[in-house]
């Protein structure tokens, strides 16, 4: 406990009810972190972040693939706190397409919440974390990056997830110097609202073979891996990808 003792961390995308940046709000809330929900509606933010407790929680407002947008969150929180210690990039969607079904937007849609969306909220809140000299990004990319594809997500989420992994490490270069650690996550088959209700028992025993330990990962599994690249657990590591997926690539 208390790895994250007074630190603000913001974790975008975090108000679907059973989605990943959820369970790391309440992970990082009992470490002892500030919790920020930084999600598309604002009182759905809000919502989650009273879920996660009344105190040291905040929901705010953002669009990640709107710049200004994201400009507002940090300040927002920079104004509220004084200091932006950790950036989960967590905001993400995904849709099940095969190469010749993507449309212009669809590219757009997908590629800009995770790729674009990790690039704007990122410059949003380095400013906060070079001044005070410090800081951890963690960001959400996928086993479909590594893969070529997961169960649900197209081509373009996979381009999407691929580049976030190519930018995470050229931002952990930039900004290493300053004390910035970034480094992304890679999770394999999830259980949330992104995957739920969508898996038939035969699809799910298919799935499983391919899976050593033998399970769908949890939110829990992977707000850990974000927990340990977040806090000091991690402070020699920068420029990494933790793979959080039961083995079902390696
Ligand atoms: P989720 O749908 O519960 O969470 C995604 C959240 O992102 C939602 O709350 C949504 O409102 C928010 N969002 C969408 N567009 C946004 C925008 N423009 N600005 C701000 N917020 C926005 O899904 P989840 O499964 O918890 O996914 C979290 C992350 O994990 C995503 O990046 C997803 O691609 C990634 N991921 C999920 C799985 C899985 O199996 N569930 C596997 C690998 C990676």
């Amino acid at each position: 406990k208390g790895l994250l003792e007074n630190k603000v961390c913001i974790i975008t995308g975090g108000a679907g009810p059973r989605g990943i940046g959820k369970a790391a709000a309440r992970l990082f809330h009992e470490h002892g972190a500030i919790v920020v929900i930084a999600d598309l509606d604002l009182d759905k933010s809000r919502e989650a972040a009273a879920d996660v407790s009344s105190e040291r929680t905040m929901g705010v407002v953002c669009d990640v693939t709107d710049k200004a947008s994201c400009e507002a969150a940090a300040k927002a929180v920079a104004d509220q706190y004084g200091h932006i210690d950790v950036l989960i990039n967590n905001a993400g969607i995904t849709q099940p397409l095969k190469t010749m079904e993507i449309t212009p937007e669809n590219y757009e849609q997908v590629t800009d919440v995770s790729l674009r969306g990790m690039l704007y909220m990122s410059q949003a809140v380095l400013p906060y974390m070079v001044e005070q000299k410090g800081g951890a990004i963690v960001n959400t990319s996928s086993v479909s990056a590594q893969r070529g594809g997961g169960i649900f997500g197209g081509p373009h989420y996979s381009a999407a997830k691929a580049g976030m992994l190519g930018l995470s490490k050229a931002m952990a270069r930039e900004f290493g110097a300053h004390n910035i650690r970034v480094n992304s996550v890679t999770p394999g088959l999830i259980q949330t609202d992104i995957t739920g209700g969508k898996l038939t028992d035969e699809m799910k025993t298919q799935i499983l073979t391919g899976i050593p330990l033998n399970r769908l990962g949890d939110a829990d599994d992977v707000a850990r891996g974000f927990l340990f690249l977040a806090s000091e657990l991690s402070s020699y590591t920068t420029g990494a990808a933790l793979d959080i997926n039961g083995g079902m690539h390696m």
